[in-house]
């Protein structure tokens, strides 16, 4: 299967991708990931990224481009794969289009996340993350456990840096100019299923899964 998590951040592309990585055995391959990893490693890329990644900025469709198109072609994406937070503009969209008819995998599906604003917000500002295995929590919605650490590894959680309001609020502008024409690319493409993305997390999982198994 392959498809991409179309949504605006914090419609949980990132925590479905997750479930459907597990439940169909395919990669996520999440540039948003690959990007702050990057920037961990202090790596060229990763140091030209960080200051539009901080600002709520897209990094350039160049960059971003190149490390989908090189990730695509690696051995655990021949059975598909699930693209989260790819791609965000219509020229990474064209991009997409031509490595997709290079390795001949056309796209089965583009999964568009419906949520409220408000509930966005909400979503963004009490996400955490394990530094040290990279699971994702919510503190109202998707708890860690009591003691405040990773249920997983017992990792310490922390907040993106790009999660404060701030840079939200730029994170969603940037959503609407670019990103969210997307909706009609895919839609004139025959490919656009949209889900309710406002129900519980098994909920949405469950929607996501029929409307893949529909198609
Ligand atoms: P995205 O990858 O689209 O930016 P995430 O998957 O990281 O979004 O989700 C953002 C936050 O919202 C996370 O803290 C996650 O636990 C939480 N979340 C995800 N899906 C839901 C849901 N259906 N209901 C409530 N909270 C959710
Ligand atoms: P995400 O983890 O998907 O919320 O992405 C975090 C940040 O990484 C975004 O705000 C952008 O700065 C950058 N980023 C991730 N994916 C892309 C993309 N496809 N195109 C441009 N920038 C991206």
């Amino acid at each position: 299967m392959k498809i991409i998590l179309l949504g605006p951040p914090g419609a949980g592309k990132g925590t479905q991708a997750t479930m459907l990585e597990d439940k169909f055995g395919i990669p996520q391959i999440s540039t948003g990931d690959m990007l702050r990893a990057a920037v961990r490693a202090q790596s060229p890329m990763g140091v030209k990224a960080k200051e539009c990644m901080d600002a709520g900025e897209l990094v350039s469709d160049e960059i971003v481009v190149g490390i989908v198109r090189e990730r695509l072609q690696q051995e655990d994406c021949q059975g598909g794969f699930i693209l989260d937070g790819f791609p965000r503009t219509i020229p990474q969209a064209d991009a997409l289009k031509q490595v997709l008819i290079d390795i001949a995998k056309p796209l089965d599906s583009v999964v568009s996340l419906q949520v409220d604003t408000d509930a966005l917000v909400e979503r963004l500002t009490g996400r955490r993350t394990c530094r040290q295995c990279g699971k994702g929590f919510h503190l109202k919605f998707d708890p860690p456990g009591a003691d405040g650490r990773c249920t997983v590894c017992g990792g310490e959680l922390v907040q993106r840096d790009d999660d404060c309001e701030e840079t939200i609020r730029n994170r969603m502008q940037v959503y609407h100019q670019q990103t969210a024409p997307l909706e009609d690319y895919y839609r004139a493409e025959g490919l656009l299923q949209v889900i309710d993305g406002m129900a519980d997390i098994a909920d949405v999982q469950a929607s996501i899964v029929k409307a893949l198994q529909d198609k």
